[in-house]
């Protein structure tokens, strides 16, 4: 479906759950979520009606997201039951990786075609600082068990934060070289409540060409990432700048919530909920939301945050 601005709108972000195993400093509180009410959540069922309402709109792309996804009892239904959605070619998992060595044959076999993983250092007590309670090498484990599973796509997140690893942006590229991944260097978002960070934080994605003078740059883009190469590597490295260069003439996604809100724009409020509606009625409500969503987002800054009113966790990326 196209939008009143001309973009055709085509990819779904679907957040699963808004609980994590990890509570990763710029995403989420140190004591976790204030647990709603169980029948305030899509169920299972609602969550593939959803996807079908939007696949009748023209949407062929699902991320599975969350809080982390894997943490839920019935990830793997979900996924097979959305991959099965007439219309739906693609869907992807975004995971902290850390349940990727039980979980990622399974999903696999489940028809996820991509994973992303979130990896923010290569170093163990930054790891266990930044997730509050994460260990590296399980998450390590995940990026090798995901490209053992043999999914298209094996994706790294990484948050680029100053002062914290804007001193790894070298060894992180590495990963490209050492395994078949992309890697995407993302700027960190100031949201709703998103720890005490502060403006040495918010650094501009273009310290990573400055770092890396020998990247060639790939014409192909992939979505918002603006593409490049270590010479020789297996994988390429991407720049996503939300803060510094944002891409909201290009947006071509919506997102839904755990709780069953519709966000036309990620660091808008507007929310239309879809939480009891059939099908039908949800296919309405997310042409309303797709029709409402603006042309632009405010700019980002650490005085002017996100004006979503949550957090990453109860959105999803
Ligand atoms: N738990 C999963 C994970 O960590 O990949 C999926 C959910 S997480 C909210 C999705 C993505 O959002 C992750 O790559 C995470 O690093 C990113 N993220 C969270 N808070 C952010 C922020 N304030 N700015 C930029 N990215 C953020
Ligand atoms: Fe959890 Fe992902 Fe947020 Fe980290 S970024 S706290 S892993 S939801």
């Amino acid at each position: 479906m196209i939008d009143n601005y001309g973009r055709e709108i085509r990819y779904l972000r679907l957040s699963v759950t808004e609980r994590c195993n990890l509570r990763c400093r710029y995403c989420m509180p140190e004591d976790g979520v204030f647990k709603k009410r169980h029948e305030d959540m899509l169920s299972e069922d609602e969550m593939i009606m959803v996807v079908e309402a939007a696949s009748r709109l023209g949407i062929n792309k699902l991320r599975i997201t969350g809080g982390e996804p894997l943490i839920k009892k019935n990830i793997v239904s979900i996924c097979s039951r959305a991959s099965a959605v007439k219309g739906i070619d693609e869907v992807c998992v975004t995971t902290n990786g850390t349940l990727l060595p039980e979980m990622a044959s399974e999903l696999r076999e489940a028809g996820v075609n991509r994973v992303n993983i979130s990896l923010d250092t290569l170093s163990r007590e930054k790891y266990a600082y930044m997730s509050r309670r994460g260990e590296l090498d399980t998450a390590l484990r995940g990026i090798e068990a995901a490209i053992y599973a043999g999914f298209d796509k094996v994706k790294i997140n990484t948050v680029l934060i100053g002062g914290f690893n804007d001193d790894e942006i070298s060894s992180l590229a590495e990963l490209t070289v050492k395994y078949p991944v992309d890697l995407r260097f993302i700027e960190l978002m100031p949201m709703y409540d998103s720890g005490d960070f502060d403006e040495k934080s918010y650094v501009s994605s273009e310290l990573v060409l400055k770092t890396l003078p020998d990247l060639i740059h790939q014409k192909a883009a992939d979505g918002v990432a603006k593409l490049y190469k270590i010479p020789g590597a297996l994988g390429s490295i991407g720049i996503i700048s939300p803060v510094s260069n944002h891409f909201c003439a290009s947006c071509d996604r919506i997102r839904v919530t755990a709780d069953g809100k519709v966000k036309p724009c990620l660091h808008s409020d507007i929310e239309y909920s879809l939480k009891g509606y059939n099908t039908d009625e949800m296919e309405q409500i997310l042409k309303s939301a797709i029709l409402s969503k603006p042309l632009a987002h405010e700019p980002l800054s650490l005085n002017h945050r996100s004006g979503s009113g949550r957090n990453m966790n109860e959105i999803g990326g």
